[in-house]
């Protein structure tokens, strides 16, 4: 229950605080943090409104397309950098704005040689998780939303750590930007290739680091439209995957606001209520049919098929019966399952799903249902590479 309580604990800004929210006795999972004001972080900026900004300081256009080439095409790490621009656009800039490079505070390779994960300091000294993730041919930046989460789900490093803050645009944006220099410096040369040309630039972004992106709604879309900006970063909004723990009313805002089409992926893990509350706590909040509801609404709205992510655990989840249930609650859905077994965390004593029993429970849903299935390879599990784990075992 005191997650539950921690869930709704109505700290400044929670836009998913409500009548029923009540403050828990010893708030010690949720640790709000105020920013003090800060200059402005050019990461922050989507391209409109740099232009009002270099309007406003009576600097032409010109020289917004050319700093937005510097930020998102050249990768440039400093203002000093831009030698294109005036030296009075210089100044002002440096003067009045900041370019929110996020430093590394340590970085792991995988044993696989295909996953890096970084921990990235930022500027109130939080740390967040970016993970590059090499596939044949492609390179794929996991990302965060959050310092930490207030979603509590039992089985998630960073459920266990507790919500500290929201990310800025700029601190989600930065780290797109991070794997991208890297991959431009050519130093993830030491990953492996398997048999393809080195990536120099990314390609995909998924918001399944820590945090949960629905609850940073409006930081993490204007991020989205940072990201997928034709005149700079430029990646299509179908290689963006967005993935929620079911926020209802962020999924029913998304089907609203009918914004760029990245995919939306959906965390089930359990297709009775009973059974997702006692894994999920947010899901005492939007039970299962209110979520299933806003899904059916999302996919109508706009077209698209969502993505639901399962968790396998071993004889927890993991059962043909289990997966007929799923295959149930989402028949006559647009739908993929992607079946992820479970990275063992300090804080949950559940162990992952055996390999014959992923393959099982695909081939339910497969052959039985229809529906679409992947089982997610577990890449840099020997770097803590599941959602928060990294964080979790550098405080320790
Ligand atoms: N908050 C969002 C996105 C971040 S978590 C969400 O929950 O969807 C990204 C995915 O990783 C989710 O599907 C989540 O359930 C899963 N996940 C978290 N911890 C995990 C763990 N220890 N093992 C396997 N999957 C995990
Ligand atoms: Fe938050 Fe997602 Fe982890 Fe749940 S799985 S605690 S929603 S980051």
């Amino acid at each position: 229950m005191l997650i539950y309580a921690d869930i709704y604990a109505p700290w400044p800004g929670n836009p998913i605080a409500s009548d029923d929210c009540r403050r828990p006795a010893q708030p010690y999972r949720v640790r709000p943090k105020f920013m003090s004001a800060a200059p402005l972080n050019l990461y922050d900026l989507t391209r409109p409104e740099l232009q009002a900004l270099f309007a406003r300081w009576e600097f032409s256009p010109v020289h917004v397309a050319r700093l937005w080439r510097y930020l998102y095409w050249e990768c440039a790490d400093s203002i000093g950098a831009m030698s294109a621009l005036p030296a009075k656009v210089r100044r002002r800039l440096e003067a009045e704005t900041t370019l929110g490079v996020l430093p590394t505070a340590l970085a792991t390779d995988s044993s696989d040689g295909f996953t890096r994960k970084y921990l990235l300091r930022l500027p109130d000294a939080e740390r967040i998780e970016t993970v590059l993730m090499r596939f044949t041919g492609r390179v794929t930046a996991c990302i965060s939303s959050q310092v930490g989460c207030a979603m509590g789900c039992v089985f998630c490093a960073t459920g266990q750590m507790g919500y500290t803050r929201h990310l800025t645009t700029g601190e989600i944006v930065a780290q797109a930007m991070h794997v991208q220099r890297v991959l431009r410096s050519g130093a993830v040369a030491g990953l492996a290739e398997a048999g393809s040309a080195p990536a120099t630039r990314l390609r995909n972004i998924v918001l399944m680091g820590m945090g949960e992106p629905l609850h940073n709604f409006d930081a993490v879309m204007k991020a989205i439209d940072i990201f997928t900006d034709g005149n700079g970063f430029a990646i299509g909004a179908e290689r963006i995957t967005l993935s929620t723990v079911g926020v209802v009313p962020g999924i029913l805002r998304l089907a609203r606001e009918q914004r760029k089409p990245f995919h939306l992926a959906v965390s089930l893990h359990a297709a009775t209520q009973v059974g997702r509350a006692a894994l999920v706590p947010a899901a005492r909040k939007w039970p299962l049919d209110e979520l299933m509801a806003a899904c059916r609404t999302y996919s109508e709205t706009t077209g698209r098929r969502i993505f639901y992510e399962w968790t396998l655990i071993d004889g927890q989840n993991d059962s043909p019966d289990d997966a007929r249930a799923v295959g149930r609650l989402l028949a006559g859905l647009p739908a993929q399952v992607n079946l992820i077994p479970l990275n063992p965390t300090e804080g949950y004593a559940g162990t992952p799903t055996r390999s014959e029993a992923a393959r099982r429970f695909q081939d339910v849903l497969i052959h039985e249902f229809g529906i679409p299935s992947t089982v997610r390879q577990r890449r840099g599990i020997d770097i803590a590479a599941g959602c928060g784990q990294l964080a979790v075992a550098t405080t320790a």
